[in-house]
């Protein structure tokens, strides 16, 4: 968490930056939607030094936005999962995405309602039900053919499939 830096801020948004306002941390929340759950994975995905990896998800536990539970799979290794709190930034997170879209001009990705396929509005609602559905309800899927030099850590190679939001990434069969 920033250290006080908006503490004269009388101001909703600079509490919520006090959380999530810190270089990466958007990206590894991002990374968390998407399923990924293991210190390892987010390190391999985002290419970000390792001590600011840990620091941002210890913030992001002691704020409450994410909970660290011991890794079934690996003894003495935690996951780090969302919580209801940070299930809240969803539709925030998908705001802010989908204006950067526009500002760059490129759809990498699309994300459709798993009841019905409909590509989410920018708001992250589905216009075709009128709802605005849970991350667990949201399929991504790539809209291009991965280009020469893209990422191939197993996180990226995962995404080059249509993916549930939050099911678990990288597959085991991701990990080559
Ligand atoms: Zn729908």
């Amino acid at each position: 968490m920033l250290p006080s830096s908006y503490d004269r801020q009388d101001c909703s948004l600079a509490r919520a930056l006090e959380i999530v306002g810190e270089r990466w941390t958007l990206l590894v929340l991002r990374d968390a939607f998407y399923g990924v759950r293991r210190f390892n994975d987010f390190l391999a995905h985002l290419d970000i030094p390792r001590t600011v990896l840990s620091n941002r998800l210890r913030a992001l536990v002691e704020s409450g936005v994410m909970v660290k539970v011991p890794d079934p799979s690996h003894s003495a290794r935690w996951l780090y999962e969302l919580t209801g709190e940070g299930m809240a930034l969803w539709p925030a997170l998908y705001a802010l995405r989908s204006w950067g879209e526009r500002q760059s001009g490129r759809r990498p990705r699309v994300f459709t309602h798993d009841a019905c396929g409909t590509p989410l509005e920018p708001t992250a609602r589905c216009e075709t039900c009128g709802v605005q559905p849970a991350p667990n309800r949201v399929f991504v899927a790539p809209l291009a053919e991965p280009k020469p030099g893209a990422r191939t850590d197993p996180v990226a190679l995962g995404l080059r499939r249509k993916h549930r939001l939050l099911d678990f990434l990288p597959l085991d069969s991701d990990a080559a």
